[in-house]
């Protein structure tokens, strides 16, 4: 089984990912168990994540190396997004860095190979999250990143934001982005 690129469809992906989980029954029940929540992505600011968009990063394409951070090092709380990255690509990059922090763990409890195989997993989970309104909202404002609307989900989130007396902007494409 190939591993999907992220270049690959939504539906691909999720095609992958559902003949993952028929191999990988209990690590798919604690990934369910042990859901990215409000109160996760509260205990992650307690612990002292912050988002760093450091400019030599300007080095390396967007492409290659959009984010990352380092849960194994536990004084460097520190996610680093690429600083070019905005709207749904900053948004993803930031849920697959929040799905790593919070489900690493997981991953090297129950899945067969422990890390390696993470990186679908983590991307699917990261998507999904990222297209919950509710969880979007909330790391967006306690990363302190400005909120962008670029789809349904971010409409939802942020569209109060956006408001001005009591005219909505017109946004002409509402879709959900997951690809
Ligand atoms: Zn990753």
């Amino acid at each position: 089984m190939d591993k999907p690129k992220y270049t690959d469809s939504w539906r691909d992906h999720c095609n992958y990912i559902n003949l993952f989980f028929e191999n990988n029954q209990d690590l798919k029940d604690q990934l369910k168990i042990n859901q990215l929540s409000k109160t996760s992505i509260d205990l992650m600011i307690e612990l002292g994540w912050h988002i760093k968009r450091p400019p030599s990063f300007l080095k390396f394409s967007a492409k290659k190396s959009c984010g990352s951070c380092s849960p194994d090092i536990g004084f460097l709380r520190r996610i680093m997004l690429h600083p070019i990255l905005e709207h749904y690509d900053r948004d993803k990059t930031l849920f697959h860095e929040l799905s790593h922090i919070h489900y690493d763990s997981v991953f090297k409890v129950f899945a067969k190979n422990g890390l390696h195989n993470s990186e679908p997993v983590i991307e699917w989970l990261a998507r999904k999250h990222r297209a919950n309104p509710v969880l979007l909202k909330h790391a967006i404002h306690l990363f302190e990143l400005e909120p962008h609307i670029y789809d349904l989900p971010s409409y939802l989130a942020f569209a109060e934001d956006y408001f001005i007396s009591d005219r909505k902007i017109n946004f002409p494409k509402l879709e959900i982005l997951m690809d």
